[in-house]
């Protein structure tokens, strides 16, 4: 596809689903049929930070401990060697990989983007070698962009297909991550993520979910989750003030009846602060969101 029409096609995608989902219409690739074989199971993570341990291998003991299969780091390709000697010695996976890089793709200023791009290709081969899902990407936090919507996204058409090929190539993804309107107003739906998604049609190209950012910005979970369908390869976890999930009132089940529905395979990974003694509320928020699981029907 050339740029100039694939500029349009994003720009289309982006306009027509941030009006659909205005008005409450389902758009987006709705449920698939699940990838891969068997039932689909709670895989849970952890970003690092939240975990408490004097050094990352007590992290990941304690992770196991509770029933965590996977933890989630933040971009630093100096550390990959650490990390992978560290989980030579687990079961813990690498869930996904955070941010990590300088700059900004959709930023106005060309050395910004040029940071951002160089940094993100950089993080991607760190994201390829630890066998994550993806590496989880902002295109553009509020304070960040001054130009226009369409001047945004024709900078992101012309840099997301060449990322895509990278993180492709490198076994993994760029996922794209809606937050809510405070933070980055240029995306903030998991419909709109997943039209972005299907206009580049790329391999490299995926997106993620965040409950606390959905609980402000989707109409419900579910149907959220079922736009996102296969485009969706990871979700972070926060409540509604976001601490621990349980320690509020937010609940996760119509969130997890949207997974089950599509038959989403990777992680579910804490995000989140937490309020009182770790080693007693992390494993309670583990079996809060477990019985959450059990009480979701697809
Ligand atoms: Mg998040």
């Amino acid at each position: 596809m050339s740029v100039n029409r694939r500029e349009f096609f994003i720009q289309t995608a982006v306009a027509g689903a941030a009006v659909a989902a205005g008005a409450g219409a389902m758009v987006g690739s709705r449920a698939r049929a699940a990838e891969g074989e068997g039932e689909v199971v709670l895989k849970l993570s952890s970003q690092e930070g939240i975990i408490p341990g004097r050094d990352l291998k007590e992290k990941l003991a304690n992770m196991e401990k509770w029933g965590f299969e996977g933890i989630e780091f933040w971009g630093d390709a100096n550390r990959t060697k650490q990390i992978r000697e560290a989980l030579a010695g687990s079961k813990i996976k690498v869930s996904a990989i955070c941010a990590g890089y300088g700059g900004c793709l959709m930023s106005e200023d060309e050395s910004k983007r040029k940071q951002a791009f160089d940094d993100i290709k950089k993080i991607l081969v760190m994201a390829g070698e630890l066998k994550s899902t993806g590496l989880i990407v902002v295109p553009a936090f509020n304070n960040q962009m001054k130009l226009s919507f369409l001047e945004g996204q024709k900078l992101l058409a012309q840099q997301l297909p060449e990322l895509g090929d990278w993180a492709a190539k490198n076994g993994t993804r760029i996922l794209l991550e809606p937050l809510n309107k405070g933070e980055a107003m240029f995306l903030r739906q998991l419909a709109v993520a997943a039209c972005l998604c299907r206009a580049l049609d790329n391999p490299g190209i995926a997106m993620m979910g965040d409950f606390y950012h959905m609980n402000l910005e989707e109409k419900d979970d579910y149907h959220a989750f079922l736009d996102a369908g296969t485009y969706l390869h990871h979700v972070h976890l926060a409540s509604r003030e976001r601490n621990l999930p349980g320690q509020d009132d937010r609940s996760f089940v119509n969130g997890f009846r949207g997974l089950k529905k599509i038959g989403y395979r990777d992680y579910c990974s804490l995000e989140c602060g937490v309020k009182g003694d770790k080693m007693v509320e992390i494993p309670k928020a583990v079996e809060f969101l477990r019985r959450q699981w059990e009480e979701a029907k697809p």
